[in-house]
């Protein structure tokens, strides 16, 4: 395509996408209702998202009841320091955030990627900041073969456009397929995920010595990013750092 055909071609589109929420007004991310306003999420719906930026517990991302400032690390944390060097979560994983979530993870809904981009951001601008290369969670390449997307390299490459900072989708390779984790207790996540991925050695130069940010959809109790984490380190790379979406809070929220 030319040039001019090219410019052509992304005008038209543009003037589509406006009649189209002319005729269509925008479905809300959160509810998928549909609303008449510009944004893709409805204000009420917004209103029911819940935001963890800020006073987390520095390790996990856990809401804390009061502000612990940078040394606030949750007793869990405390007793048993998770592999990766820090974590930040955008939101926290229920019943307002489920459908963004699932609509992205199921259903392959990409037209919120860059407002969760943002969220993502936000919430983890001191990793982001320290670190040298984004790595999404991969998943098998049977898997990705059948679904034909990884949610997790669509957030880690909005985040990249985001931030500016490089990407590699095949810095970890999963060496296994796992079964799903849902309806599995803590334990038995990490029995499933234990050992399922390495750093992959055509890739071993870029992560030796790195600050690696780590990225996944929802950080449910952290298994499969503890088996990322360990692989990453074992590749010798220098940090670890975890960024999702959303992460669950209350264990009554596992619905994932
Ligand atoms: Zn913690």
């Amino acid at each position: 395509m030319d040039l001019d055909m090219h410019r052509m071609s992304r005008a038209a589109k543009t003037g589509l996408r406006s009649l189209g929420s002319f005729v269509w007004p925008s479905r809300s991310l959160v509810s998928g209702e549909h609303h008449g306003g510009d944004g893709l999420i409805a204000p009420d719906d917004f209103a029911k998202l819940t935001f963890l930026s800020g006073s987390g517990c520095q390790k996990c991302a856990l809401p804390l009841e009061a502000d612990l400032g940078d040394a606030g690390i949750c007793a869990a944390c405390v007793a048993r320091p998770p592999k990766w060097d820090a974590a930040r979560a955008a939101l926290q994983y229920d019943d307002a955030s489920r459908k963004p979530v699932l609509d992205l993870k199921r259903a392959g809904r990409r037209d919120g990627l860059a407002t969760y981009a943002r969220w993502m951001a936000l919430a983890g601008r001191d990793i982001i900041d320290r670190a040298d290369l984004i790595v999404p969670v991969p998943l098998h390449y049977r898997r990705l073969a059948s679904r034909g997307y990884n949610q997790s390299g669509w957030l880690a490459d909005a985040l990249s456009r985001q931030t500016g900072k490089p990407c590699s989708h095949d810095a970890l390779k999963r060496t296994r397929p796992t079964p799903t984790q849902g309806n599995r207790s803590a334990r038995e996540r990490h029995l499933n995920v234990r050992g399922a991925f390495m750093a992959r050695p055509s890739r071993l130069k870029s992560i030796e010595g790195a600050h690696i940010l780590l990225i996944d959809d929802v950080f449910t109790t952290g298994a499969t990013l503890a088996a990322c984490t360990r692989a990453l380190k074992k590749g010798k790379a220098a940090e670890v750092y975890v960024l999702v979406l959303a992460r669950v809070v209350r264990p009554s929220d596992v619905t994932i």
